[in-house]
């Protein structure tokens, strides 16, 4: 077997790339919200089922158009588990990030500690649907309204998820996508921030594009955070197979479980979730265990990442609050390899490996 790394980038059908390369030769638009991005935003909405999406540079862009977008001062509310780029872009920002803790189960945000988290310095509310697992959505929003705060999702690992038959990408004020190579699917480099409200949306097509609203006039602060006509033909050569994709990744998760499912704890789901399979994640009894089972996969060239790892609230420049169950779950998880040319053979083989090495199957 050749390396297996915890993911590997989804390639287009090269045919169909192809022609969408000879568009842009043909039309010498390369970038500035040209045709492309426009057809595969027309596309993304209708596919994922929400008003407005707003495509952009990459995913940290997207938080931090959210955050000037939404007026966002002081401090935010977030979880330290999660990639680092949710909290370091708040610092960047010059935004207080304060750590609540997560549910040890859902691996999301603990609506009861985040209101502990709430002061009067409070401005937003940002969590993350880790491994694209619905938040607690409702008692988030009530805290919101309770106490006047904006609610920003990092919606990175939630592309198609969908809640009692709707996306979940249309809570909050704002969400946020990443099609970064590695993500689900993906633009090379990208993101997007999906909008309910008209007037926010066309205020965020402003920021990404230094503030401009037409060539000689500039309506207010902004940033580069465009797009090009590149990245698009990626996302609109991707999109048509997205459903074959997530239905593959069940399969291949499916065959994790089977395997798996007897010996290590996974992450509960919110019932009436249609998930999209983006991560597979497996629990262990301490860190040890986790690290026999990734030296054991290491020597025979298989490399699963440790997600998230360290917990956030363990870095200096960030909210040194205590959140155990945070700490005590970054210390014990490992997301398995999971993509789309992977096989259940392989799979079969990755489970063997981790339960040999923690002790022979049962
Ligand atoms: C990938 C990711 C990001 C960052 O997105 P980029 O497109 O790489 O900038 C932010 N938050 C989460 C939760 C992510 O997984």
């Amino acid at each position: 077997m050749s390396r297996i790394n915890v993911t590997s980038p989804l390639l287009p059908d090269r045919e169909t790339f192809d022609k969408f390369i000879d568009r842009i030769f043909s039309s010498s638009r390369l970038t500035n919200c040209g045709p492309l991005v426009q057809e595969l935003e027309a596309s993304l909405e209708a596919y994922l089922g929400v008003k407005n999406v707003v495509l952009v540079s990459n995913g940290t862009l997207a938080l931090q158009i959210a955050y000037k977008l939404l007026d966002i001062k002081g401090e935010v509310i977030t979880t330290p588990f999660t990639f680092i780029s949710t909290a370091s872009s708040l610092v960047w920002d010059g935004l207080d990030v304060v750590f609540a803790d997560i549910n040890a189960g859902t691996f999301n945000l603990d609506p009861l500690d985040v209101e502990n988290k709430i002061t009067p310095e409070t401005s937003a509310i940002m969590p993350v649907h880790v491994f694209g697992n619905p938040c607690e959505a409702e008692k988030i929003q009530e805290l919101a309204d309770k106490h006047g705060l904006k609610v920003i999702y990092d919606a990175s690992h939630a592309f198609g998820v969908k809640f009692k038959g709707e996306s979940i990408l249309n809570l909050g004020d704002v969400s946020t996508l990443s099609f970064h190579a590695t993500k689900l699917f993906h633009t090379i480099e990208g993101g997007a921030l999906i909008i309910n409200d008209d007037e926010l949306c066309a205020h965020a097509r402003k920021m990404l594009n230094f503030g401009f609203s037409g060539f000689e006039s500039i309506d207010c602060l902004g940033i580069n955070a465009k797009m090009n006509e590149f990245q698009a033909a990626m996302g609109l050569s991707l999109l048509p197979q997205m459903d074959e994709v997530i239905r593959k990744r069940k399969a291949l998760s499916e065959c994790y479980d089977s395997l798996l499912s007897k010996k290590f704890v996974s992450q509960s789901f919110q019932s009436e979730t249609e998930r999209n399979y983006s991560y597979y994640p497996i629990v262990f009894s301490d860190e040890a265990a986790l690290l026999r089972a990734q030296h054991a996969l290491n020597k025979k060239d298989i490399f699963p990442r440790r997600y998230f790892f360290p917990s956030l609230n363990e870095l200096d420049f960030l909210d040194r609050s205590e959140a155990p169950k945070s700490t005590g779950l970054s210390k014990r998880i490992i997301c398995l390899p999971l993509y789309n040319d992977l096989t259940t053979e392989v799979c079969s083989t990755i489970a063997g490996i981790i339960l040999e090495a923690s002790g022979g199957a049962q």
